[in-house]
């Protein structure tokens, strides 16, 4: 599978068009931003931990029954994805209050939520990502009721896996953002990444940050922090 053209450049990643027209191949940078692209910065070696990482997760979201679009590893930074259509909602679960959650509500970070919060956000740039409820997405055509519930289903579901999946590592999934796409067949399936870029991950005995806000609060030790991860998943 080889590379054709660049058919786009985000913040952490870039698409390449294939010779099918069903695949791409994402190739996942080093380049980090914060603040809704305001604080730029490089994390030396994160492209290569959230690409595998990702693919690592996605496996066992997949053997559980829920569908990516992993195709296949390619390189330390690249993989073959099949291509989707972004549905343009940030799929955010939280557990323990944090950021902007503890922000809006008043809630001192760390506190355990008493059940797991699904919310949803509408992914534009220019507007900070909105929050957004369920009549945002279906009064303007985001996503149909039904690929709405297959959504949160799904969800929820990810959400128990990767719970105690960090949790066998020693590490506590605070929240985290995912992201749906629908395949050319109409079909939801899950995209984009899971990563210390899109999960806060606390070290279950010291509550020491293992995620991005490293890089967010300028907390030191971000390097270290993403290399941390990757050998308690035993990836390293
Ligand atoms: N998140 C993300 N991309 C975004 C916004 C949030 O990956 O554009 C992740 C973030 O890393 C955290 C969770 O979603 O794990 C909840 O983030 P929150 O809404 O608290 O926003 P933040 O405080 O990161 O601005």
């Amino acid at each position: 599978m080889k590379k054709l053209e660049q058919l786009y450049e985000g913040k952490a990643k870039k698409v390449f068009s294939t010779d099918d027209p069903d695949v791409v191949i994402v190739d996942y940078k080093d380049d980090a931003t914060a603040f809704n692209g305001e604080k730029k910065g490089t994390i030396v070696g994160k492209g290569v931990v959230n690409n595998r990482m990702t693919n690592h997760v996605f496996k066992l979201i997949e053997a559980e029954g829920v569908p990516t679009h992993l195709i296949e590893e390619l390189s330390d930074r690249e993989t073959a994805v099949k291509k989707v259509q972004i549905v343009p909602l940030e799929v955010i679960v939280r557990n323990v209050a944090a950021g902007s959650f503890s922000k809006r509500m008043g809630v001192e970070e760390g506190r355990e939520l008493l059940c797991p919060i699904l919310e949803f956000s509408y992914k534009d740039d220019a507007l900070g990502d909105p929050f957004i409820n369920d009549d945002y997405a279906l009064a303007l055509g985001f996503a149909t009721q039904e690929e709405i519930d297959t959504i949160k289903n799904y969800t929820k579901k990810i959400n128990e896996i990767l719970k105690a999946y960090f949790l066998q590592a020693d590490m506590k999934l605070i929240d985290f953002k995912i992201e749906f796409g629908k395949d050319s067949s109409g079909k939801i399936i899950l995209a984009d990444e899971v990563s210390p870029d899109t999960c806060r991950l606390w070290d279950v005995h010291t509550n020491e940050k293992l995620d991005k806000d490293r890089f967010r609060r300028d907390l030191g030790n971000v390097e270290e922090a993403y290399n941390e991860v990757f050998k308690r998943l035993g990836l390293a």
